[in-house]
């Protein structure tokens, strides 16, 4: 007896979506045009910073470990808002998803956007649904070697176009490309572009609908997000059903039909080939391309449109869907916090940071006059895109004096002055004194104050010690 084996996985079937125009549709093409303008154009933005070389608008530069966007500049002491960045956006999502379902899925995510993007040059090449069909079915002729080339060729230009672009937004982007043209971009720039374009080109040409159903965590998890009030796209069988492709003779024999002709369009429309007739299924990215076909297919034969559409489970049950709730208004206010912080954290934080670091040796230095003297090494970073001159001063130590070495400018007050250059760090050497008269014994708690002279510049305080015998 021999024993049976069972897979586990399903025999992969090709999909072969029908491109079908609609109000959703449309929608999804200004998105998806939004989306890809934005990430094709940003990196040939210019933007110009005064006293920085650099002038692209958006600009990640990892040498220098500095983030260029439009007037921000990350430094890497900021690159915590980064990570609350990251933090607001997986907010966002799961406000999203409470609100509308898998709505970013079907109408943002980057896979379904160049996915559409090469279905369209595959629509472009081959024909609709139905001439690509028979084109796979047909034997290899040069009619048919000719087309697949040309779909193939059009699908590897994207997928270097999105390498390329990628990697421009990590160098001068005129200048990455030229050396990519003279063969002479540096190694990361190149292995980033081609591991880009590989992944483009198998994640939108072959694997599409396999992203969405198998390897998208996403997908797996989006369940815990949605309650009944959570937008879905579903079909309703107590219009629907019973379906019927012959309904002139169902109704003649008197029997009731459903407004469902049966005609098969909103699963021919389906990038991940499912009948949402059949229910709800995890494999939905919630791209309503099934409405648009159920609808039209509707409009042509005269019923009222809208057999499929936008619902949540509460209405489908016969309540009212409540959009505000205590699981949406939780997201809400996560998502507004995050966003606040960020923004608060920016309008308040100084374009200026300064350390001060104590000598140790010696610890004091005692002057002839009797007075003590402390040595220090300040470190100061302009954040700014101007040249920044500051004025140093200290308090909590009477009689206090302060010079810095190989610096004589003061200001109006005799404070002194330090000039830093843009979008750098200076050391200065600082000696300050304290005159014999006020000299008690012990260690004495000080501050720094380091404010610029220009508005922008900013004002930094820095606690120290001063040491005394
Ligand atoms: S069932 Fe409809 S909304 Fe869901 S993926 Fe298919 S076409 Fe898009
Ligand atoms: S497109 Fe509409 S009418 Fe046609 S099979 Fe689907 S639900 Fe029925």
């Amino acid at each position: 007896m021999t024993a049976e084996v069972t897979s586990l996985y399903a025999d992969w079937k090709k999909i072969y979506p029908r491109y079908q125009i609609g109000f959703f549709r449309n929608l999804r093409f200004i998105i998806y045009g939004l989306e890809l303008g934005i990430f094709f154009i940003l990196p040939w933005v210019r933007w110009e910073r005064v006293g920085v070389d650099v002038n692209q608008a958006v600009l990640f530069d990892l040498p220098e470990r500095k983030f260029y966007i439009f007037n921000w500049v990350v430094w890497p002491q900021d690159i915590f808002l980064l990570a609350f960045l990251l933090i607001a956006a997986a907010i966002g999502l799961f406000f999203i998803t409470a609100l509308a379902g898998r709505v970013f899925c079907g109408y943002m995510c980057v896979q379904t956007v160049w996915t559409d993007w090469f279905l369209l040059v595959e629509k472009w090449f081959e024909g609709n649904r139905n001439r690509r069909v028979k084109l796979d079915q047909s034997p290899w002729n040069r009619e048919k070697l000719l087309i697949k080339f040309g779909k193939q060729l059009v699908w590897l230009l994207i997928s270097a176009w999105t390498g390329i672009t990628f990697t421009l937004y990590f160098a001068d982007a005129p200048v990455l490309l030229q050396q990519y043209y003279a063969g002479s971009a540096p190694f990361p720039a190149w292995f980033t572009f081609l591991f880009l374009m590989l992944t483009t080109y198998i994640m939108a040409g072959f694997a599409r609908e396999q992203v969405c159903i198998y390897m998208c965590p996403y997908a797996r998890f989006q369940g815990v997000m949605f309650d009944e009030d959570s937008l879905i796209v579903a079909y309703h069988p107590e219009f629907g059903e019973p379906r019927e492709s012959n309904r002139r003779n169902r109704e003649q024999m008197g029997n009731r039909v459903g407004a469902c002709i049966d005609c098969n369009s909103c699963v021919t429309v389906c990038p991940t080939g499912i009948d949402i007739r059949n229910g709800q299924q995890y494999e939905c990215i919630t791209c309503a391309a099934c409405i648009d076909a159920c609808d039209s297919v509707r409009q042509k034969v005269g019923f009222e449109p809208r057999l499929i559409r936008y619902t949540s489970l509460r209405e489908m049950g016969g309540g009212k869907t409540r959009f505000i709730r205590v699981r949406v208004v939780a997201y809400a206010l996560l998502l507004t916090l995050c966003l606040g912080g960020i923004v608060g954290y920016l309008a308040n934080h100084s374009p200026l940071e300064f350390t001060v670091i104590g000598h140790r040796q010696p610890l004091y230095i005692l002057q002839s006059d009797g007075s003590i003297q402390n040595n220090f090494t300040v470190r100061v970073l302009n954040m700014t895109d101007t040249q920044q001159t500051y004025a140093l001063d200290v308090t909590g130590l009477p009689g206090a004096t302060l010079t810095v070495g190989a610096v004589n400018n003061r200001d109006s007050q005799g404070h002194p002055l330090l000039t830093v250059p843009p979008g750098s760090v200076t050391p200065f050497s600082v000696y300050l004194r304290q005159a014999r008269d006020h000299v008690v014994s012990g260690r004495q708690e000080i501050f720094f104050i380091l404010s610029a002279q220009a508005s922008l510049g900013g004002t930094s305080t820095y606690k120290s010690i001063f040491m005394r015998p």
